[in-house]
């Protein structure tokens, strides 16, 4: 029998993205994937540190797989990700029986590493950024998969002084154009219709490195508007193109045209805001006024009819007064986000924040997370009831476990649809237009519309194939 691996993921998409490419690299050397840590050669945790539970996971997850090594069985155990990249050396200390540490410009070396390791290596920490020649290693199409990511630019040259990821991933390098097309277009050929440009700024994305702005103050002068259009001339067939994360100062006059001529892009944008006070958004380094944020909030939803909007919260950052709280949540009213992810903040390692202290008190973060989730769960339940009775163009991403005949996909703005299909139909992969029938908490019901997909793909019979198994 051939050797198995496991790859177990916390974190964001970068990571799920990571993930993949481990996979690739292994299955190149020879492995395959099991589910089972017992049957495993090779176990890789992809690690996550930009909040200090997962990294609380990461050790209580490495604590139940020690018991493997100590049984003495053959298994290589590699921790890789931010986490790795952030503690290199010091994993080794704190978890002896951790075989390599590798961080994430290190992932084409891994099934090298885990070969040394199996013939007895010392365990070893790899944690080398690809500054001078970053290398971006190509996503493969997988078998029935409608979406997929793929990388345009790594690291972050933002200093977001609660952020450890300019210390994990290293200072920005973008992905010429050329190869993101080639990613596309081979991706699309393979039946792939909706795909998310992946980046930790992804819309700072430059072409030319000569032209890339230098020092903290410099304004914007991001070329990501031109890669959209170039990709949507280049692979018109595509359904749907997304991107994650952008910082809003690189929401630029000619990214909102993009979005209001190009057809391609879907009608939500993710956009981080943090805060919704100015006082706060400066101690945090953001770079943005709320007026600021407020303002390309206004010219998105301007560029393009029923455009929603989600975004990105810390509550209890240090410093945080009463009203600096009120401020965010009047901005979460006014920029009627209908989507959130809300965090408390925990000081990271390697931070600016660290020097503010911590001084918010535990009762008061849970107060305010409370109390934003609340705005936020109003908000989102308004939005999901208002399409009740609306037509939906639905992307079918699977087939629904719980319920026979239903199957799941998202809007264009990205709600998630559940849809009753005929009898018989199988309409993965395709574009179905329904009927929004009833609201969930976070979903909608739908029923398609007379029985026939509206956008068939060339190629049929796909799903979205990646699993994530743990998140922050
Ligand atoms: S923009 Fe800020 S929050 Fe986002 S990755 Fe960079 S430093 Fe972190």
């Amino acid at each position: 029998m051939g050797k198995r691996y496991i790859v177990q993921t916390f974190g964001c998409q970068m990571n799920v993205h990571d993930s993949r490419r481990m996979e690739e690299v292994l299955a190149d050397a020879g492995y395959s994937p099991t589910d089972s840590p017992t049957l495993a050669d090779v176990i890789v945790v992809n690690t996550c540190s930009v909040r200090e539970k997962a990294e609380h996971k990461l050790m209580s997850l490495l604590g139940t797989l020690r018991p493997l090594k100590e049984q003495g069985r053959q298994v290589t155990l590699a921790v890789a990700g931010c986490v790795a990249q952030q503690e290199g050396e010091r994993l080794l200390k704190k978890a002896p029986f951790v075989d390599v540490v590798l961080g994430p410009d290190n992932i084409p070396e891994l099934p090298t590493l885990v070969a040394e390791a199996e013939r007895g290596a010392p365990p070893i920490a790899r944690t080398v950024f690809d500054d001078v020649a970053p290398s971006f290693l190509m996503a493969r199409p997988r078998h029935e998969e409608v979406t997929a990511f793929v990388t345009t630019m790594k690291g972050c040259d933002e200093r977001c002084t609660f952020c450890v990821v300019p210390y994990t991933r290293g200072s920005e390098r973008y992905r010429p154009a050329s190869d993101i097309l080639g990613e596309v277009r081979r991706l699309v050929d393979g039946g792939v219709r909706e795909i998310t440009l992946l980046g930790q700024t992804v819309n700072s994305w430059f072409e030319d490195l000569s032209d890339k702005p230098r020092g903290k103050r410099a304004p914007s002068r991001s070329r990501f508007a031109d890669l959209l259009r170039r990709i949507a001339d280049e692979a018109p067939e595509l359904t749907r193109l997304r991107y994650t994360s952008p910082h809003p100062r690189h929401v630029t006059p000619a990214l909102v045209d993009a979005h209001r001529e190009l057809a391609v892009l879907p009608a939500h944008v993710h956009l981080p805001v943090q805060s919704g006070s100015d006082r706060l958004l400066k101690r945090m380094a953001r770079r943005y006024t709320r007026e600021q944020y407020l303002e390309s909030a206004r010219l998105l939803r301007s560029a393009r009819d029923g455009l929603t909007l989600s975004s990105d919260f810390i509550v209890g950052f240090p410093g945080e007064t009463d009203e600096d709280f009120e401020q965010t949540l009047s901005l979460a009213r006014e920029a009627g986000f209908v989507a959130a992810f809300c965090f408390k903040y925990s000081p990271r390692p390697h931070t600016a924040a660290l020097a503010l202290g911590d001084d918010v008190p535990e009762a008061v973060k849970d107060e305010r997370l409370a109390r934003l989730f609340e705005v936020i769960a109003e908000q989102q339940d308004a939005h999901l009831a208002s399409l009740v009775g609306t037509r939906v163009s639905v992307l079918i991403e699977g087939e629904n476990q719980q319920v026979a005949g239903r199957f799941t996909g998202r809007s264009e703005r990205h709600e998630i649809v559940h849809v009753e299909v005929p009898e018989g139909a199988r309409p993965i992969g395709e574009v179905v237009e329904a009927t929004v029938v009833s609201a969930f908490k976070h979903s909608l019901l739908g029923r398609m519309d007379g029985g026939i997909p509206i956008d068939v793909p060339k190629k049929k019979k796909a799903k979205t194939a990646l699993k994530i198994v743990g998140s922050p």
